[in-house]
C-alpha cells in the first residue's frame, strides 16, 4: 500500500492537514477542484481561501475558546497561524488578516514544500485504498456528496445546517426556567427533567412575536435554498403564518407544568434540550432562524428565564454540507466503515475558520503517524483541539447534532471553581491554563 497520503479539498482544514503530514516526512497530494469547478462563495483558485469575513476571531488565548485554540495551532507549527501572523491587520483583540496576501502565501509555502504537490481537479468518488482525508468543507461538491451520501446512509449527510441557538446553562435563570420532559415522559428521572422550560404569559407571548416579526433577517445567496423548506421553516416563517403557529408548535404549553408557579398555566412554553454530555449546553429546540446575530440575543433575550442568557452559538440557517460525525467517525477521525478514509475540517461538523484549520491539523498528524507506524495519544478533552474532537466524535448528542464552534461548554468542569456569570473570568483562566500545559504534554509526547 502507498505510502502517500491524499487530501481531497485544500480549503483551511485540507492546507493545515498537508503541511502538517508533510513536516512529519509523509508524502502529500492535495487534489483541489478550484480554480476549475467553483463554489458559490469562493473567488480565486487559492488554497486556504476565507470565503466570508477575513477574521480569525479573538486572539485572547486566557479568556476566550477560540482564542486558546490559536496558541495551541501555534504550539503546533500550524502553517494557518503562521501566516495570518504575517498578514495580521489592526482588529482590537482580534486576529484579523489581509485576506488575499494571506491565501497567497499559505499556497505559497505549500507549493514550495518538498513533500507536497497540488493536483487541481475534482474527485467525485470515495477512494478504495491508500491514506485519504477528505476536507472539502461546506460545499463539498455535489457529485462527492452524492458519493459519500451513498457510503454513510443520506440521513447521516446534511446539506444544510439549520441552527437553533445554543445558550450556557449557567446563564439560565432557574428561578423562572424549571426542568421536566413532556408529559414527564422517561423511564428515569434523568429523562423526566431532561428539558429545560421557560414559560411565557400571553402578553409575552404577542411581545415576542411582535419581536420576530420586526426583526432583521438575512436573505439567502442565490442556489442556496434548494431542499431547505423541507421541515426546518425558520421560526420567524412559522409566525408569518399565523401568530398562534408558534403555539402549537415549538412553543405548545401542554403537557408541562411550571414547578415555579404551579397554579399558573402558562400561555406558551420555550423548551431547551440538552445539547452536551456534560449538561453544560442547551438549544432552544425548533428555533432555527435567519435573524442576524444582534436581533437574535435582543428577540431571545425576551423569553423569561433567558434575559441574561449567554449564547454559545446562535441560530442560522445556510448550505452546509456535514456529516453526523458521532455516528460516524471513530475517534482517530477514520469513517468507521472505510478506516483508510479521515474526515477534516467543516466537514465534520465544526464551525469556522479556525476550527476547521485545528481539525485538518489533528488529521494530517493522526495520518502521518498511522503511515509511519506511531502511535499519538488522544488529545486531552481538557484542550481546545480536544474538546472539539471530543465534542464531533462521540460528546455530542448525534440525534440533534449542529456543526459547533469551539466554546468554554464543551470543556469538563474545573473542581473548585465557581459557577455562573461571576465566576466566569477566573474559571475561563483556569480553562485556558489547564489547556495549555495538557495541550504541550500532548504535543511534547509526539516529539
Ligand atoms: C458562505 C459562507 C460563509 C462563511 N463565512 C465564514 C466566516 O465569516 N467565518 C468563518 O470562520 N467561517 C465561515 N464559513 C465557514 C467556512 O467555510 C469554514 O469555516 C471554513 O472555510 C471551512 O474550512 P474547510 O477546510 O472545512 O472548507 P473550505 O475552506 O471550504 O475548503 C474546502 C475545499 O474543498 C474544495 N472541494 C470541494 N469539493 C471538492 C471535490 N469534490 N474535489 C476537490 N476539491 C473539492 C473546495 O474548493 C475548497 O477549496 C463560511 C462558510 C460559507 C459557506
Amino acid at each position: 500500500m502507498t505510502q502517500e497520503l491524499h487530501i481531497i479539498g485544500g480549503g483551511m482544514a485540507g492546507s493545515e492537514a498537508a503541511w502538517q503530514a508533510a513536516n512529519a516526512g509523509i508524502k502529500v497530494v492535495i487534489h483541489e477542484m478550484r480554480p476549475k469547478v467553483e463554489t458559490f462563495a469562493h473567488r480565486t483558485g487559492n488554497l486556504a481561501e476565507m470565503v466570508c469575513s477575513n477574521s480569525f476571531r479573538s486572539d485572547d488565548n486566557e479568556q476566550n475558546a477560540v482564542g486558546l485554540l490559536h496558541w495551541e495551532m501555534r504550539q503546533a507549527n500550524g502553517i494557518i497561524m503562521q501566516m495570518a501572523a504575517k498578514h495580521r491587520l489592526p482588529a482590537g483583540g482580534a486576529l484579523a488578516v489581509d485576506r488575499d496576501p494571506f491565501a497567497e502565501s499559505v499556497t505559497a509555502a505549500l507549493m514550495a514544500h518538498e513533500n507536497i504537490s497540488v493536483s487541481y481537479e475534482e474527485l467525485t468518488e470515495l477512494p478504495d485504498e491508500g491514506h485519504w482525508i477528505i476536507a472539502t468543507g461546506p460545499l463539498t461538491s455535489a457529485a462527492l456528496g452524492q458519493a459519500i451520501a451513498k457510503e454513510t446512509g443520506a440521513e447521516s449527510l446534511a446539506f444544510f445546517d439549520a441552527i437553533a441557538p445554543i445558550v450556557y446553562f449557567d446563564s439560565v435563570n432557574m428561578d423562572i426556567a424549571w426542568m421536566q420532559s413532556r408529559y414527564d415522559k422517561g423511564e428515569t428521572e434523568e429523562e423526566r427533567t431532561a428539558y429545560l422550560n421557560c414559560p411565557m404569559t400571553k402578553d409575552q407571548y404577542q411581545a415576542f412575536i411582535d419581536a420576530l416579526l420586526a426583526a432583521d433577517k438575512t436573505e439567502f445567496h442565490e442556489g442556496e435554498t434548494a431542499g431547505y423548506f423541507d421541515g426546518c421553516l425558520p421560526i420567524e416563517v412559522m409566525s408569518e403564518r399565523g401568530r398562534e403557529t408558534l403555539r402549537f408548535g415549538p412553543m405548545k404549553p401542554v403537557g408541562l407544568t411550571n414547578a415555579n408557579d404551579p397554579e399558573n398555566k402558562p400561555y406558551a412554553v420555550v423548551q431547551l434540550r440538552r445539547d452536551n454530555a456534560l449538561g453544560t449546553l442547551f438549544n432552544i429546540v425548533g428555533f432555527q432562524t435567519k435573524m442576524k446575530y444582534g436581533a437574535q440575543k435582543e428577540v431571545f433575550r425576551m423569553i423569561p428565564g433567558l434575559e441574561n442568557a449567554e449564547f454559545a452559538r446562535l441560530g442560522g440557517i445556510h448550505r452546509n454540507t456535514f456529516l453526523n460525525s458521532p455516528t460516524l467517525l471513530d475517534n482517530q477521525m477514520r469513517l468507521k466503515s472505510r478506516p483508510n478514509i479521515r474526515f477534516a475540517g467543516q466537514v465534520t461538523g465544526v464551525e469556522g475558520y479556525v476550527e476547521s484549520a485545528a481539525m485538518g491539523l489533528l488529521a494530517g498528524r493522526l495520518a502521518a503517524a498511522e503511515i509511519q507506524g506511531r502511535v499519538i495519544p488522544d488529545v486531552p478533552h481538557t484542550t481546545a483541539m480536544g474538546a472539539l474532537v471530543t465534542h464531533i466524535t462521540g460528546g455530542a448528542d448525534a440525534k440533534t447534532f449542529q456543526p459547533m464552534n469551539v466554546n468554554f461548554g464543551l470543556f469538563p468542569p474545573l473542581d473548585g471553581i465557581r459557577g455562573g456569570r461571576k465566576g466566569r473570568k477566573e474559571r475561563y483562566k483556569g480553562y485556558t491554563d489547564r489547556a495549555k500545559e495538557d495541550f504541550a504534554q500532548w504535543l511534547e509526547a509526539q516529539t
